[in-house]
């Protein structure tokens, strides 16, 4: 029987760029010992006390349907963060309660595009994005960044695509890249998306992850609260990736719609996970801090190791578990070399390439592992990146 085009089109056709990741999973199926810096899940699993809040919340009964938009306390939870950070007037009517942050980017897209409109994405970005787009029959645009800007969006490339698109997709803190997006990048991203009458779908869920100054939301900016629509998620903040939590922070008549849409689909996030979830943001930016702490301090590593030589450059990781690396010199193409490092070393990285065109000739670190096998890591990969570019 025929399935729709918008189901069998999802993933695009063509590779999907993660077949170092799955050749790395099938060697250590089979036995082999290999350090995996592929995917931005912590070293650490959900706090017991967090895990004790939904245990206790599940004991209580909460385990029925739960209020469809959020129930009420998280989402005034989240209007209160979210105000506090960004001094943007929030209240529960701009939350609505997801499945995750990804959840919330379908949700955000559905609410945004008709089927056939464009929707524009920066390139290189997190592995869902075009997919999201496509699973809503629109049509995915990727905006190239430039390894030469430090992956910095330009405005001008994003106005040269504008025209008739509906909806532009960011990320800051950047997965895959490390970036911050600059206060300049996004004071001209919000022009851009004025100019052309777009919304800005700015998907935030690595906002307590910003290793320099503070995060600066592009709701914040004058006439972008009205147009914005943040996608926010508990995943990486508190390392609840499985309880599938996340948010979306829009305009109330915006919504309002969204809750139609909760309502046919998800129909609600488990009360007792929602439970679990009021009780991790109440402990405060010090519990955010002390997850994000690794990652601090594992980019600190990798700066070191990286100051001593100068074949491989870091693309300024300024936020997010990751650190981008420009393997150009080698004379490989991102793939090539994760699959011979794979090979070599039993160490498995991310191409670049597995995040678009930009992306292209490097290649992505998840800095998810305990810090002193994460340095003895880096210290090999350096080493065969020396002789791969300095024959014997
Ligand atoms: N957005 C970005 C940039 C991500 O890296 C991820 C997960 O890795 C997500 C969204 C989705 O996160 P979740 O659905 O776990 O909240």
């Amino acid at each position: 029987m025929r399935l729709s085009d918008r189901i069998t089109h999802i993933n695009g056709g063509g590779s999907d760029g993660w077949g170092v990741f799955y050749r790395a999973r099938a060697m250590k199926a089979a036995g082999t010992n290999v350090t995996e810096l592929t995917i931005g899940e912590h070293d650490i699993p959900t706090s017991p006390d967090i895990l004790t809040a939904m245990h206790r919340a599940a004991l209580a009964g909460h385990t029925g349907y739960a209020s469809v938009p959020g129930i009420p306390a998280l989402r005034d939870a989240v209007a209160a963060r979210v105000q506090a950070r960004t001094g943007v007037s929030t209240t529960r009517d701009n939350v609505l309660i997801t499945a995750g942050g990804q959840a919330a980017l379908f949700a955000a897209h559905h609410a945004v595009c008709d089927p056939g409109d464009r929707a524009l994405f920066m390139d290189p970005y997190y592995a869902t994005y075009p997919g999201t787009i496509r699973a809503n029959g629109a049509v995915p645009v990727p905006v190239l960044t430039a390894p030469a800007d430090g992956f910095q969006p330009r405005a001008e490339a994003i106005a040269a695509l504008a025209s008739r698109a509906r909806s532009l997709l960011i990320n800051s803190p950047n997965n895959p890249t490390g970036v911050v997006y600059s206060d300049d990048t996004l004071a001209g991203i919000a022009r851009v998306v004025q100019d052309h009458d777009m919304w800005l779908i700015s998907d935030e869920v690595y906002d307590t992850q910003v290793w320099h100054g503070s995060h600066l939301s592009p709701r914040a900016l004058p006439g972008m609260a009205e147009r914005t629509l943040v996608v926010g998620s508990m995943s990486k903040s508190h390392a609840m990736t499985g309880s599938r939590l996340g948010w979306i922070i829009g305009p109330q008549p915006a919504i309002a719609h969204l809750i139609d849409l909760a309502t046919n689909t998800n129909y609600g996030v488990p009360g007792y996970i929602q439970d679990a979830g009021l009780f991790a943001l109440n402990q405060g930016p010090a519990t955010e801090e002390g997850i994000a702490a690794p990652f601090r301090r594992r980019r600190a590593l990798a700066l070191d190791i990286l100051s001593r030589q100068n074949i491989l450059h870091a693309v300024p990781p300024e936020g997010a578990m990751y650190l981008m690396l420009d393997i150009r010199p080698t004379g490989l193409s991102g793939e090539d070399f994760a699959y011979r490092l794979l090979d070599a070393h039993h160490i498995a990285v991310m191409p670049g390439e597995s995040f678009g065109q930009a992306a292209a000739g490097h290649i992505r670190i998840a800095m998810t592992i305990p810090d002193a096998p994460f340095a003895a890591a880096l210290e090999q990969l350096v080493a065969f990146a020396t002789e791969l570019t300095i024959p014997a």
